[in-house]
């Protein structure tokens, strides 16, 4: 059942006399946004991200203990009961300063979003106000090694033995699944119905024997994904979201909030930053190389400044649309699209101007290190949460309404599914 974040009956407070009061706690109370302490792919020692980590953990609680903490999540749950708007008034307000990023994606959302459409009552109030307070760091252990856009072929299985499941299996391609603490995890508990018929959702603690969290080094020296290799771990049945078997029902709505993401009215995030490891502007990049009066640099300048603007006023759009109904919730992936191409698009422009030095960086660089680890790093944008391909095909599909993709496996029962030798 999900939350109605849009009944402004409920409100206490307008928007903006909230947003003033909000403003001056910001000012009062956060530093400037460091985006070399925002969560990322970052090539950091192990130590700075810990550091990172635990410094989250206290910004959150400052957020919560002053009562902005879950602006749209209701009271019930620790969260303030208001509306999207409200929460949008506090990221606007939020610009420029800093924010507890690990809290956010993929915590809040599309994990805490999952909960509270989901979530038995119990599972709302053990977590929600966990995650709020600072306690509980959250990840998604979704993808899998035989293939992560094929969601439904998840091969990580799930037996039931009394009150309990026993899962097997691995995940990959978790971001930060090495400091983080609860996962919302897909797994297959029927193998004898076609794939999306067989599927069901379990949270389970990360930190456990069982579960053995290997980081993954990236391009640019990054050890923060990770593949976890999960070996009997024993999950209550109390902790399964959704009825067992119908995951896809979950994981389709799962989806739907990891394409909302920062757009999302559960999420605490500086409005109009720049969602890049990257997070110099290209501005202070051509400041930073020299270029500041270069015709080139400006227009490049001019380019990912309209990119921004057009992406804010895209997701607000849709954002708006879906709230009132008037477009389907499978528009989210418009917005997912557009980040992804933006972003790539944004990455490269920080190359451009940053030039032949962008290629060579050393870390007292500032904005050029930034710009050359950026383009490194850019086609994450293309696709963590889902490939840019993956958002096509949805458009296509169910906000155009054209023809369904093939899928010889529709219909078979997920054993006798050809799978190369990978189960
Ligand atoms: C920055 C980042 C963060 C991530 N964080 C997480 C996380 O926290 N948790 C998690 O579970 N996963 C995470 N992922 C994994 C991510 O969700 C997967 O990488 C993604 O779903 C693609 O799966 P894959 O890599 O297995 O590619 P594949 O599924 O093998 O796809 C390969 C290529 O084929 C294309 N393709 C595949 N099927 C189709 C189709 N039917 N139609 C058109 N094109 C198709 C894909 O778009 C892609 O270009 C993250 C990835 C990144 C880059």
């Amino acid at each position: 059942m999900s939350v109605d974040v849009s009944d402004v009956a409920a409100v206490a407070e307008d928007v903006e006399s909230f947003r003033t009061r909000a403003r001056e706690w910001i000012r009062g109370n956060l530093g400037p946004f460091r985006p070399e302490t925002a969560m990322g792919l970052r090539s950091v020692p192990a130590e700075e991200e810990l550091a990172a980590v635990a410094y989250d953990r206290q910004l959150q609680r400052k957020v919560y203990d002053a009562g902005f903490a879950g602006i749209a999540i209701p009271r019930e749950y620790g969260g303030q009961g208001l509306t999207a708007a409200h929460q949008r008034a506090f990221n606007e307000e939020l610009a420029g300063y800093e924010c507890a990023t690990r809290f956010q994606i993929p915590t809040m959302c599309p994990c805490a979003a999952v909960l509270l459409d989901f979530g038995t009552e119990e599972q709302k109030i053990r977590h929600i106000p966990a995650m709020l307070r600072g306690e509980e760091i959250w990840m998604q252990f979704l993808s899998e090694p035989s293939g992560g856009s094929d969601v439904a072929g998840a091969l990580t299985s799930a037996v039931r033995d009394g009150d309990e499941w026993v899962l097997n299996g691995s995940k990959v391609w978790t971001t930060g699944a090495w400091w983080s603490d609860w996962a919302l995890c897909l797994a297959r508990t029927n193998w004898d119905v076609p794939k999306h018929r067989g599927l069901s959702v379990f949270i389970l603690p990360i930190k456990q024997s069982g579960v053995d969290v290997h980081q993954i080094e990236m391009l640019n020296g990054a050890k923060d994904f990770c593949q976890e290799f999960l070996t009997d771990v024993r999950v209550p049945d109390t902790d399964r979201v959704g009825a067992v078997d119908d995951g896809w029902t979950v994981v389709t709505r799962w989806m739907f909030h990891e394409r909302t993401l920062f757009n999302s009215p559960y999420v605490t995030y500086p409005q109009g930053q720049v969602h890049t490891v990257a997070d110099a502007s290209p501005a202070d990049i051509a400041r930073d190389a020299g270029v500041l009066d270069d015709p080139r640099a400006r227009d490049l300048i001019g380019e990912a400044r309209t990119l921004d603007v057009v992406g804010d006023a895209l997701m607000q759009r849709i954002a708006g649309g879906m709230r009132a109904g008037r477009i389907s919730d499978q528009s989210a992936a418009i917005g997912r699209l557009y980040r992804g191409i933006a972003g790539t698009r944004t990455a490269t422009i920080k190359f451009d101007i940053a030039g032949p030095d962008a290629a060579a960086w050393s870390d007292d660089d500032g904005g050029i290190s930034q710009a050359g680890n950026g383009f490194l790093m850019r086609q994450t944008a293309c696709i963590g949460g889902g490939t840019t391909e993956m958002a096509r095909n949805v458009i296509s599909e169910r906000v155009l309404g054209f023809p369904r993709e093939q899928l010889p496996d529709r219909n078979v029962p997920f054993r006798e599914v050809p799978r190369g030798g990978s189960r």
